[in-house]
């Protein structure tokens, strides 16, 4: 029997590729979604050839010279539909990211509203698009600088936040003038085809946005690259698919913007409300079930306090209602595909021969569907593997320190350095170790940082450039100054 997805969703997205505003078959066959809950497909969505990839590139580029010159209050009107028109199908987009991500309802719906906001922010950046007008310094000219849009724009996703980070790049792509072409996860395509088809309602002209979905990202992604109508990649990912991305952009030189993997430790002092550290780190942790590249991965817990917390945090977790995404009461779904579920449970398993002591959970149910167990692990030791590695799942680990330093060093002691986070009652201490940590974000007794009007980004291997805030915006335009003589 085929899965009904508009009768369980609520909604019912094309299933094509979206070239030059038409909805069409691809030319390398369809591509199979799954429910990772049921493990069973729910649709077939067309997958693209390189043509048809650099079909969307034809249509970006035909498009560009219109929509660069529309004003910007009209961008902003057609951004502001576009943050209009997902509101009002919150719902069936949660259901639908449920479905074909397995996130439990309540991320899904913190999701939609999330990845909606980007509109609304870029609509109102959309007209703030301000240069800059000085004197030289020696006296003889005027330095004029304005920012212009980059041009065709390829953006590619990841599954985690299907929505959240299409929007997250489609709408300052728009706002700065940009035509774009996404090229979705293939766990999670639906989402962002739905999301076209909404922006296409709420008046994006044909060509502004195109969408292809690819069995293989690889040849695709480098035709487009190599493609010289195309001068910007913004691409939200692993570090390592990252890291090949750059390498073939460097052939063409072309603008890269890379939102990468984290490995954010939560730092817990001595002095810290322990209740609210408790919350925090549950958000940190759990949200998303842990499929998120800000997710808490390292917990850094004074040795003062880590009993209390310990017991705590593992209490909340073990509490967890584990289910199917779109079952009443479920808070953890399961996580979306076999690889993950199957890495997961090998850094749990490694981190008990480290030494780590599994307090909860620490397992893979034996059911059908992607699901593992929350789970907490005390007394992981300094240099166990898991703290490497992005868990990517329901797994807190806990190190305990003595030393505010030591701290610090551990926090720091790895490639990434998306975000981190910290709890203290003590302002000082809040301050100099948000200073010392080594990533793009920090969170001060505070377990979630992201917001549309935030410049989210990370430094070391976890990326380059920033999304959110006006920072976003200017990720999409190229800096022209112009030397003026009046
Ligand atoms: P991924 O494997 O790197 O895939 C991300 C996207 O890249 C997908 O669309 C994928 O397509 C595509 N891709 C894979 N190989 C490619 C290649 N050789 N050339 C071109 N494109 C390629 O990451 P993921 O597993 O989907 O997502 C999880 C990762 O994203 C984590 O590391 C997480 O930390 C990171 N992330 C970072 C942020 C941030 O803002 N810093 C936000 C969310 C997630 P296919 O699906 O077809 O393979």
């Amino acid at each position: 029997m085929t899965f009904d997805l508009a009768a369980v969703a609520g909604i019912d997205p094309p299933t094509g590729l979206l070239i030059g505003g038409d909805w069409i078959s691809g030319r390398s066959g369809t591509l199979p979604v799954l429910d990772p809950a049921t493990e069973q497909p729910i649709t077939e969505i067309a997958a693209a050839s390189v043509e048809d990839g650099l079909d969307a590139v034809a249509a970006a580029h035909d498009a560009l010279p219109g929509w660069a010159a529309r004003p910007p209050r009209e961008r902003a009107e057609i951004l502001r539909r576009g943050f209009e028109a997902m509101m009002a199908q919150a719902e069936p987009l949660a259901r639908l990211m449920t479905l074909e991500n397995g996130k439990a309802l309540p991320d899904a719906r913190a999701e939609a509203t999330y990845a909606a906001e980007f509109f609304r922010w870029y609509a109102e950046e959309a007209v703030r698009n301000t240069g800059a007008l000085t004197t030289a310094p020696a006296g003889a000219n005027r330095i004029m600088v304005a920012h212009q849009p980059v041009g065709v724009s390829v953006l590619i996703t990841p599954w985690n936040f299907p929505a959240a980070m299409a929007t997250r790049k489609i709408a300052p792509a728009l706002a700065a003038g940009c035509t774009v072409v996404l090229k979705p996860a293939k766990e999670t395509p639906l989402t962002a085809l739905a999301i076209a088809d909404l922006l296409a309602q709420a008046g994006v002209p044909a060509g502004v946005v195109n969408v292809v979905c690819a069995k293989q990202a690889g040849p695709i992604t480098e035709a487009m690259l190599a493609d010289p109508r195309v001068r910007k990649l913004s691409f939200t990912g692993s570090t390592e698919v990252g890291r090949v991305l750059l390498a073939t952009a460097a052939k063409t030189i072309t603008n890269c913007s890379m939102e990468l993997g984290g490995n954010a430790p939560f730092l817990i002092f001595g002095d810290a409300d322990i209740d609210a550290a408790v919350d925090g780190a549950f958000v940190a942790k759990m949200r998303n079930g842990g499929e998120a590249c800000t997710a808490a991965n390292r917990f850094y817990v004074h040795e003062s306090v880590a009993d209390e917390f310990s017991a705590k945090f593992a209490g909340r977790l073990a509490a967890l209602k584990v289910g199917a995404g779109l079952d009443d009461g479920v808070e953890l779904g399961p996580l979306v595909n076999a690889d993950t579920r199957d890495k997961v449970s090998g850094l749990v398993d490694g981190a008990v021969k480290d030494g780590g002591q599994v307090v909860t959970g620490g397992r893979a149910p034996e059911r059908t569907g992607f699901f593992y167990a929350p789970t907490v692990l005390d007394q992981v030791p300094a240099d166990a593997g898991i703290l490497s590695q992005e868990i990517f799942g329901p797994v807190a680990p806990i190190v305990r320190f003595s030393e505010t330093d030591q701290a610090i060093a551990m926090a720091n002691d790895t490639e990434y350095g998306l975000v981190a986070y910290l709890y203290t009652r003590d302002l000082r201490r809040a301050l100099q170790v948000s200073e010392a940590l080594e990533s793009g974000m920090v969170g001060v007794n505070r377990g979630v940082v992201s917001d549309p009007a935030a410049p989210f980004g990370g430094v070391k291997q976890s990326g380059i450039g920033r999304e959110g805030g006006h920072d976003g915006l200017l990720e999409f335009t190229e800096t022209k100054y112009i030397a003026v003589d009046w």
